[in-house]
């Protein structure tokens, strides 16, 4: 049967059987980090909750260890697999060499991707053989579950770097057999080169980060270019909220596409694979569709960390199930899903694989801010860049926090940066932004500062860094 048609109940079935063998075969004798953990009692999914959980503060450098991430590499040791009496006989029939070949392509690194970094060093991510036939398997996954066929093409405008996003797309192509292009985005290629690339290869998908992806459209939307091949948008690595996915299929119907489809993705560098949404319109979302015979997805309350119900929201957690290479269990991500998981079928598709349903936000988006008189506001901007997002006539902004008089002992206060689109009227669009910040967090900017944007990209870093500048804190460090 097809990874997308088993019913619930066999697929959880399965879940608990890999997950059982997984952690005896592969798990307790093999991983320096958690052999330390009695793994025994663990025979379901439901029993994980007796496994401590991973955070990424675990995996960071400390004085002690300054190789920590090395840990979580899964290091077979030849002695416990020489005796177990599958690899004896397997010995007996095809040979040493033939097994000591198959061990090095199970568990040899031979790839690595790393996070990001922001706020911390980055960590390390190895894959092994096994770890990239099954990259190459959810990629394939992924292009499915976006309705794609092999007749169609793609380009893939995800930043090169050693990120999952950009390496996720390149082996999804080459697994389900479609030509993408990969352009590495705006820093390797400039906008005017993803368009020519666009120009050339009449794509009917495009893929890449949210900003970046509009950006281009915006431009060559501008430029009076037609595009009528058009007709998915695959976002990944930044949210995409509704507003700018129905900003992007206006501008392509305009440029003379017909029926657009917005589909995001959803994963981290630590679960090693993407997940995606099914097509629906650009008001709708079809949840993130998992694969649920190589992981586990618990959402928690991120408090107490109990696990909850089926649609409860709370706190993403992860564990691989078919894993080699870097393996973390039980791994907090720190993102927030506010529809939480679901086995009902997909409505849209009929897969019956799990989803992740709702918006997903991230904890550190909460910012305290120092205003006057309240000393201490917890704001969240989350809320913020969606209302940004969502309005119709701000085509690119930034907002800033910094001490009022550039005295750092002053009140904090936030100065937003906008580039309109063309024609819009200045001082209905300011007054629509303190309106609806107002309403929505009770707030509004201290100024609202007009760009061209040729200076907004320029502020937004947008074709020179990896990750565009949304959110700028030029408050002091203290
Ligand atoms: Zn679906």
């Amino acid at each position: 049967m097809k990874w997308d048609e088993i019913p619930a109940a066999e697929q959880r079935r399965i879940q608990n059987e890999k997950l059982h063998r997984y952690l005896t075969e592969v798990i307790a004798p093999f991983s320096p980090y958690y052999k330390r953990f009695d793994l025994s009692k663990i025979k379901t999914v439901a029993d994980l909750r007796h496994l401590p959980f991973t955070t990424k503060a675990d995996l960071l450098p400390t004085s002690e260890q300054p190789e920590k991430f090395r840990e979580f590499i899964i290091t077979p040791d030849s002695t416990v697999l020489k005796h177990r009496p599958r690899v004896v006989a397997e010995a007996l029939f095809r040979g040493r060499r033939a097994v000591e070949r198959r061990f090095e392509r199970e568990y040899r690194p031979i790839f690595l991707t790393a996070t990001t970094g922001r706020s911390s060093s980055p960590v390390a991510f190895a894959y092994t053989e096994h770890d990239m036939h099954n990259l190459r398997e959810t990629g394939a996954r992924i292009i499915q579950t976006f309705g794609c066929t092999t007749k169609m093409r793609g380009v893939n405008m995800f930043p090169y770097a050693p990120h999952l996003a950009f390496w996720q797309v390149v082996f999804a192509g080459l697994e389900f057999g479609m030509l993408i292009l990969s352009t590495g985005g705006g820093k390797v290629m400039g906008t005017d080169g993803n368009i020519l690339a666009i120009e050339k290869v009449k794509p009917e998908a495009l893929a890449g980060i949210p900003t970046f992806v509009y950006h281009v459209i915006r431009q060559a939307h501008e430029e009076g270019r037609k595009w009528p091949h058009v007709s998915k948008i695959i976002l990944g690595g930044e949210k995409s909220p509704q507003g700018i996915r129905r900003k992007m299929v206006d501008l392509l119907q305009e440029m003379g596409a017909g029926d657009v489809r917005v589909c995001g993705t959803y994963g981290f560098t630590e679960s090693r694979t993407a997940w995606g949404e099914c097509p629906t319109l650009p008001e709708d979302s079809s949840g993130y569709h998992l694969f649920s015979d190589l992981g586990i997805i618990e959402v928690i309350d991120p408090e107490t960390g109990a696990v909850k119900g089926e649609g409860e929201p709370g706190e993403l957690v992860y564990t691989p199930l078919d894993a080699r290479g870097t393996v973390v269990l039980r791994y907090r991500t720190g993102d927030y899903i506010d529809g939480g998981l679901t086995w009902e079928p997909c409505p849209h598709c009929g897969r019956t694989v799990p989803r992740l349903v709702g918006a997903i936000g991230r904890a550190s988006n909460t910012k305290e801010l120092d205003l006057g008189k309240l000393k201490g506001t917890l704001v969240n901007f989350d809320t913020l860049q969606h209302i940004l997002d969502d309005s119709p006539d701000v085509g690119e902004w930034q907002l800033e926090i910094r001490k009022a008089h550039d005295d750092p002992h002053d009140v904090d206060e936030l100065v937003l940066h906008i580039a309109p689109d063309n024609g819009a009227d200045l001082d209905r669009l300011k007054d629509k932004i303190r309106n609806r910040f107002q309403r929505e967090v009770e707030l509004t900017p201290n100024r609202i500062e007009v760009h061209t944007m040729d200076d907004m990209l320029r502020r937004i870093k947008l074709e020179t860094s990896l990750k565009e500048v949304r959110i700028l804190d030029a408050r002091p460090k203290p």
